[in-house]
Order: structure tokens, then sequence, then C-alpha cells
């Protein structure tokens, strides 16, 4: 039976500043132009939570919610109009199909199959995906001439870019795709951008722009790093300090020895949370201005910090990991994505 007192708190808590949040979202709808920005809440919010991110972003204004899968638009029915809320991955069987249309939500079509599917479910509105060069979901660009689209209730007509956080021909390319795709379609809304297209400027907007990434403080190209604010904070407690000799080594594989003597503080975060191995021997956490290198591996449910810039630390004391996305991501050797959708589930949220 469970005991009758609360359970006591996780030892890791991951913050999401929601105030950065919505911000994030005004100057991405600012940047947009006279495009309105949408949001892509897919893998729960890039892992933050997703109801309560679409509760931030819908309460400053975002109107358009994009999710990968049926049970990702599910869990938002209750919270948001579902003809605000649009599946990626589109209907794979007739069930899915019937789904969309008792939930009301919009399915994105990326095949002629999808759209047969759509049609014999009894149709309605509807977006289209149409593949302009990443070769990943969408309408091929010839197929757009099919008689089965015609007479849909095509809400946006999408693409998705390949290289927008780079300088590369292909955007142009793209782009010139997108807009022959546009004129075949006639829909009401198009849409191009993800949060790195936003800054590919206005040629790029069209009706709608779905960043992900830049909602929650990742930064896919420069010129969007004075607009971005940080929105996840992580922080773990110490479970213990231990002075170490020197040769004394920390971790499996014995991967660190402390060359001189010093105090070492285990760390309640591990890679089961979604802090890799990747950062042993690079990780950064601090404490006020004290700098804490991670030493040693990963391990886990714990790593191990080097206290010198903090001698008063003491078990249960919390201390921040270093995780503004661009900055981390060029030290893990991860991209910003990964950082946030890894993020595990045992944090306090
Ligand atoms: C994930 C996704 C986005 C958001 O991309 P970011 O790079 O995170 O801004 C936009 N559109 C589609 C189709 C997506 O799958």
């Amino acid at each position: 039976m469970a005991p009758d007192r609360p359970v006591p708190p996780a030892p890791l808590r991951l913050r999401v500043d929601h105030g950065a949040l919505a911000a994030n979202w005004r100057a991405l709808d600012r940047l947009s132009g006279r495009a309105s920005a949408g949001a892509a809440v897919k893998a729960n919010g890039y892992g933050l939570g997703a109801r309560a991110v679409v509760q931030t972003l819908a309460a400053a204004g975002c109107r358009d919610f994009f999710v990968a899968h049926w049970q990702e638009a599910a869990a938002l029915l209750d919270i948001i109009d579902p003809t605000s809320i649009s599946v990626l991955h589109g209907p794979a069987t007739a069930d899915e199909a019937q789904w969309a249309r008792a939930a009301g939500v919009r399915p994105v079509l990326n095949s002629l199959e999808q759209v047969a599917r759509w049609r014999a479910a009894g149709g309605g509105r509807c977006d289209i995906m149409v593949d302009t060069g990443i070769n990943r979901l969408g309408l091929a660009l010839d197929a757009l001439g099919d008689p089965a689209l015609g007479g849909l209730e095509i809400d946006t007509a999408m693409s998705h870019l390949a290289c927008a956080d780079e300088d590369s021909p292909r955007n142009a390319a793209q782009l010139g795709r997108w807009r022959e795709a546009c004129a075949a379609l006639d829909p009401c809304r198009t849409s191009l951008a993800n949060s790195a297209g936003i800054a590919l400027g206005t040629d790029y907007h069209g009706e709608l722009t779905r960043p992900g990434l830049a909602l929650y403080g990742g930064i896919p190209r420069a010129e969007l790093a004075a607009r971005i604010a940080q929105v996840v904070r992580i922080e773990a407690t110490v479970l213990q300090v231990r002075p170490l000799a020197a040769g004394d080594a920390v971790g499996y594989n014995a991967t660190f020895v402390a060359e001189r003597p010093m105090r070492v503080g285990t760390v309640a975060l591990g890679y089961a949370d979604g802090y890799l191995r990747a950062w042993s021997g690079c990780g950064m956490l601090h404490s006020g201005t004290a700098q804490l290198p991670v030493v040693g591996r990963v391990s886990m449910d714990m790593c191990a910090v080097d206290l010198t810039a903090a001698p008063d630390l003491a078990e249960g004391d919390w201390i921040e990991v270093d995780y503004a996305l661009p900055a981390a991501a060029l030290a893990s050797g991860l991209s910003q994505y990964e950082l946030l959708t890894l993020l595990g589930q045992r944090f306090s949220r």
C-alpha cells in the first residue's frame, strides 16, 4: 500500500521558462512578417511537455499546432480547438483517417494513397505536404495534377526545407518547387519555413510558418541569436561530496584520475535522464559563477563534477547544468534537437 505521505521530490528538475517560450514565439511571429507563426509541438513539445507548451503558446496568440502522431493530437484535444491541430504523419490506415475525422483534427496528406484514404473516410479539411527535395514525406510535384486531388478542401499546402540552417543553393531550389506546388494546389494557406527557414526571409514565409526548435531556445541560424532566449534549464542535486587523493580514479573504467588532492561531487544526473555519455569529461555544471567540470564517465543515474571552484558545496545542494543549446551542441557533438528531445522522464517539470 502507498504510504500516507507525499513521495519525496525528484533530485533533478527541468525548469521551463514559459515567459521566454512566449517571447520566442512572439519574436518568430514578428520575424514571419505577414505570415503567422504556428508551432511544432511534436515529441511532447520537443521534450518540454506538450500540454504546458501549447497552453502558453495559445495564450500568446498561436493558432496552429503541428504534431507527428495521432496520440500526440489526442493529448491536446481538451485544451485547444481540434481544427488548429495538424498531424504531420498523415493517415496510414482507414482507421487513422476515420479517427482524424471524428476528432476534427487536420491530417497532413503525404501521398496519393493518403489522399485516397482521406476521401474514402469522407474527406474534409486537410493539409497537403509536397516533397520539394528532402525526400522524406510528401507528394511528388508530378503527382499534383492527379484528379484525386481535385475538390479536396486544402487548408495548408506545405513543404519542408532540408538545409534551411545552411546557406545552400538547395533552399532556393526548394522555394521554386514549393511555389509551383502552391500554384497547382490553390490552398487557403501556404507554408514552407521551419525555425531556420523563417530567417531566410519573406520569400520563404507564405501565410504560415512552422517553428519548433527556436521556440524552445534553439538557434539554428546566427540571424536568430539576438532574438531567441534560453527556455530550458536543468538542475540536479549533489548526492555526495568525496575527497580524492592524488591517484584516485572516478567512475566506470577509471577515465579520470586525480593529479592532486581534490573534492568531487556525485550528482543525480545520468544518461538515463538524457545526459548522455557524450558529456563524459566535457560537460560543465555551475553553482552561481563557479564552474564545475564533469570528470570521468557519465553513468546511468549519476555523474561526477570537480568541486574545486565551489569549496562550500555540500550534499543536497542544487547545481545547474550548462545547457544553453547552441553552446551545448558544440561541446557535446549532439544536435540542439537531440539535446531537447533526449531529456528523460525523471525530471520534475
Ligand atoms: C519538426 C518540423 C518543423 C519544425 O522544425 P524546426 O527545425 O524545429 O523549427 C516544421 N515542419 C515540419 C514538417 C516538421 O516536421
